[in-house]
């Protein structure tokens, strides 16, 4: 696939995308409100806007008379023009959830996996059947629903197509295939990390800035870029991949073949060998699944008398998650960072206040002092919420909208 160059028609199309951004995030607004946000022209959202209503993805939701003046329409999503949904294939769980277009949930399944279980096979029939779930529940045809977005873990696109790219958990273009005949609806699939970034930059601390990382923090990690309002993808869509930047030279070894890695000291098998180092023979460090760690870990954090060897892994994390940190924001120099995943969810309270200290020391200058480093406010798994919205833009585009470069096609 080639990325085509810009033409007017995609800079119109981005004016549209934006103008949908700024309606989306804001709920209801007129158009003036547009104008000031997305900083386009009046006239320009005033045409935008026309296109829209026109094919009924943007509706006038109920007109006022001001003091002074013509009448101000409020404009909206509308919710009704379809449902898109958005799944969440990782290795310790497959996340489902149905939105309408104007991206309400409606619907939210998950189904734990073992982890230690990723043929293609199996998780592609994981996926065939929480959306056959879903769509039973909600007595939804297959027809009803515009797209679905799916996030594969390592999802990389090279000059053959798309591959998956994770020790262990090799995709081919026939798993591909097949996963998209087992779904029977218009696909994009993509990295998580993408999605998470989507989700910020539509729903989240991305709608009141133009550069911004968000970092997941999981089994692995990894880092979504935005600059100027646009989700930074790279050659080969794997702009983002923090998690193998090296920490620690001859360090721990990663699960991507690399010594050292990010990943290996903030991903949760390394905290657990964080814990491990301190105190060998402590009781966590046997627990066998992942999520059972770090919520036993947060557990451990709340309880009254301290557990000296979880609060200095807690500590050492903090140190770690900072350093690696502060890298990032040498190269990207971001307004806001924002940690999201489920060991934040589980563990960031925790975390925040000597992560954001330890940015503050390390990184260059002056480059971090107006940095804002926040727990990310997208509600719900923005994984999900993040690749349905992908899964949306993929129907705008199909509609001839927006440009199809906002999304990776199959
Ligand atoms: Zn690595």
């Amino acid at each position: 696939m080639t990325i085509p160059r810009l033409t007017s028609r995609d800079i119109r199309s981005d004016s549209r995308l934006d103008v949908l951004h700024a309606i989306l995030s804001a709920g209801e607004v007129t158009r003036n409100e547009r104008a000031q946000v997305t900083g386009l022209s009046a006239a320009t959202v005033a045409t935008v806007v026309g296109e829209l209503i026109a094919e009924g993805i943007v509706l006038e939701t109920k007109v006022t008379v001001g003091r002074v003046g013509r009448p101000t329409a409020t404009l909206g999503m509308n919710a009704d023009r379809g449902r898109v949904v958005g799944v969440d294939v990782a290795e310790t769980y497959v996340r489902a959830a149905l939105f309408d277009t104007a991206l309400n949930q409606l619907e939210f399944l998950e189904v734990e996996r073992d982890e230690h279980i990723l043929d293609p096979e199996v998780m592609t029939e994981a996926v065939g059947d929480i959306l056959d779930r879903m769509l039973e529940q909600q007595r939804l045809a297959r027809e009803a629903v515009l797209g679905i977005g799916v996030t594969l873990p390592g999802l990389v696109q090279g000059p053959a197509g798309l591959s998956v790219f994770v020790p262990n958990l090799a995709w081919r273009s026939e798993d591909l295939d097949r996963l998209r005949e087992r779904v029977g609806m218009p696909l994009v699939i993509d990295n998580p990390l993408k999605a998470i970034g989507t989700a910020e930059m539509w729903l989240g601390r991305g709608r009141y800035c133009s550069s911004l990382v968000t970092v997941n923090l999981g089994t692995g990690v990894g880092a979504a870029i935005a600059l100027d309002a646009r989700l930074v993808r790279g050659a080969t869509n794997s702009a983002g991949e923090w998690g193998h930047t090296l920490l620690v030279l001859d360090g721990r070894e990663c699960r991507c073949g690399r010594r050292g890695c990010v990943e290996a000291y903030v991903g949760v098998p390394g905290i657990v060998e964080t814990l491990r180092e301190i105190a060998p023979d402590h009781p966590l460090t046997s627990i066998d699944l992942q999520r059972d760690f770090i919520l036993a870990m947060a557990q451990a954090v709340d309880r009254a008398e301290p557990d000296e060897a979880v609060h200095a892994t807690i500590d050492r994390t903090a140190y770690y998650l900072g350093s690696a940190l502060a890298d990032l924001v040498a190269v990207v120099n971001p307004e806001v960072i924002t940690l999201t995943g489920w060991t934040t969810w589980a563990l960031g309270t925790s975390l925040l206040p000597a992560v954001r200290r330890h940015v503050r020391e390390q990184a260059p200058g002056t480059s971090a002092d107006g940095l804002e480093l926040e727990l990310s406010t997208v509600k719900g798994n923005s994984v999900t919420t993040g690749v349905a919205t992908i899964a949306l833009e993929r129907s705008l585009a199909d509609a001839g909208l927006i440009t199809r470069r906002t999304a990776i096609t199959l």
